[in-house]
This record gives structure tokens, sequence and C-alpha cells, in this order.
């Protein structure tokens, strides 16, 4: 069924003069996962794995990891999938982990930070994750969340490969990361943009806080300007940039991220269809002129308005 609203698309990601951009969905349970295949997704651009360790008390066996996560894979198979290693800490808090009581969580030891101090915790998930592409015949890719540096990135990709995971990459959702994106890529074989975190690091505004919701509008123009760095490094070096925070489920926010530079969007199921048919109407050098109208803008509702004027 099509969603309210949203045009047939071709199930193909390509703008009208056939650039082609992925469009991926975002999801981190089974039931998700038929609702994506359902909606046309040609792939999960996140796959988000904290379901599996939620209320946990004990660390999932790696059975039991690469079930739950064979069950979410099983709709893709032949097609590509992302999976995310486990995003604990701030506001995905994990018991089994027994977090130290930190200040600024936000700030603290989350996402692939927790898996320096705890390799094995990193070893066990990615031998499940191997094993679940091995079940479901996914094209399976693994990346990490909130990676700052170059350095961490290499450090990943050499552990993802040492467990015979072809495909390794890195979040992009500390700014940071964007700002040495380059070096980033040159570390892994792709990148994804979190704009949900990146927003929050980068205006300093907690994204679960609705008193600064304002400064998290991914339409901000330091935002897209950021996304733009990455967008020119995958360009340099030839390798792919996704983004997959909710900015890449707004059919015209899409088209500015299509202008700078991204290769692939993902988001929930119940956008693809607007998305992909959005991009189906524009050309490349339509998105390129709506993106730079954008970035050049001096609020988010001024780079709203120019996108949707250009
Ligand atoms: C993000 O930060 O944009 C993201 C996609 O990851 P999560 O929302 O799971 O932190
Ligand atoms: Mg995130």
């Amino acid at each position: 069924a099509t969603a309210a609203g949203a045009a047939e698309w071709s199930g193909t990601g390509v703008t009208a003069d056939g650039h082609r951009v992925k469009v991926l969905a975002n999801v981190g349970a089974p039931t998700d996962a038929r609702a994506a295949a359902e909606a046309g997704a040609e792939g999960v651009g996140l796959f988000r794995t904290e379901f599996c360790y939620l209320d946990a008390d004990d660390e999932p066996t790696i059975e039991q990891q690469r079930a739950a996560y064979a069950a979410v894979l099983e709709p893709f198979r032949g097609k590509p999938v992302i999976v995310r290693t486990l995003d604990a800490g701030a506001d995905k808090p994990l018991a089994f982990l027994d977090p130290e009581v930190e200040p600024n969580p936000a700030l603290g030891v989350r996402g692939v930070r927790v898996a320096f101090d705890r390799t094995g915790v990193l070893d066990r998930q990615l031998e499940a994750i191997a094993g679940a592409a091995a079940d479901s015949g996914a094209e399976v890719s693994v990346m990490a969340p909130m990676v700052a540096t170059a350095e961490e990135a290499a450090w990943f990709a050499e552990r993802v490969r040492a467990a015979g995971i072809a495909r390794a990459g890195v979040m992009i959702e500390v700014p940071a990361a964007a700002l040495s994106a380059r070096e980033v890529l040159e570390a892994v074989d792709f990148v994804s943009v979190g704009t949900n975190d990146l927003a929050q690091y980068t205006f300093a505004a907690d994204r679960q806080l609705g008193a600064v919701a304002k400064l998290n509008d991914p339409w901000q123009p330091a935002l897209l300007r950021l996304i733009g760095l990455v967008g020119e490094a995958a360009k340099a070096t030839g390798k792919p940039a996704g983004v997959c925070g909710e900015a890449a489920a707004d059919p015209l926010l899409a088209r500015v991220l299509t202008g700078l530079g991204v290769t692939s969007l993902s988001m929930n199921a119940a956008s693809v269809r607007a998305v992909g048919a959005g991009l189906a109407t524009v050309t490349l050098a339509d998105c390129e002129r709506v993106a730079q109208a954008a970035v050049a803008a001096p609020t988010a509702q001024a780079a709203r308005t120019a996108a949707k004027e250009s």
C-alpha cells in the first residue's frame, strides 16, 4: 500500500538525471525490519542493535545475539544492511555494563568508547553479527557509533576485519569526526552521518530536551556545513557517505543532503516512499543548487525557505 500522500516510486533511489542515492531504512527490531521491507527500502542504513541488550541484566550470549540479529536481517536477503555495534550510554543506558555514574553522560564513556575497555563485548557482538549475516544471506556491513577520530575509526575497522566481516564503517556524529572526515574515510570503507547526535554535539544542546529543540533543527546551516564536509570527503576518496539521522526523512532536506554529496539516505520506514519519489523529480544540479542556498542561509528557517524557493 502507498503511504497517504506519497507518490509512487520505482523502488530504486535515483534522481531524474540518473544520479544514484540509495533509499534505506532505520530499524531496531524484527517488526521494523518487516515494515521497512514492505515499504520498499533498498536495504537498511542503520540497524540499531540495542534492542537485544535492553533490560538485560547480563550480556546476551553470542547465540542469543546471533538469533536476534538474524531475525532482523531475514527480510533483507541479498540486500545491504549496515549493523551498528552497541551504542550504550547517555540516552541509551544499559544495566549489564554497570555504567559508572558520570557528571556528563553524553560526553562520557558511550558508544564505541565502551568497547575500548571492553573489547570482549565488541568482539562477541561482531562474532554474532558475522553468524547472523551467514544465516540470513543479507549483505552485512558493520559500523561504530560515536567515533571522534580517524585513529578510533582505524582501531574499529581492524577488529571488524579480524571478525571476518568485509566492510567496516563509522558514524559521523561528533563534530571532530566531521572535521576530519577525509582521514576517517581513509581508515574505513564508508561513513554514515547521525544527524541527531551531530546536531546535539554541534550546538551543545541535549537532543532529549524540548527547551533547546530549536538548536537541534536539522536545517541549521552550521549542521549542513558539517555534512557538506563529509560529502566532499566522500567525493575525494570515492567512498560512500550516508545520512541515517532524522534529517534523511524529510524529502526537501533529502535533496539538500544529496546536493551536499551524500550517497545514501536512511530513515524510518514510513518516509521511504516519499523520499524516494521526491528524488525522482529533481536532477543532481537541482539538488546542488538547493544545497548551496540552504548552506548559505543565516538561520534554519531561512534555509528551509531558501530550499523551497530555489
Ligand atoms: C543519530 O545520532 O543521528 C543516530 C542515527 O543514532 P541514534 O539516534 O541511535 O543515536
Ligand atoms: Mg547517535
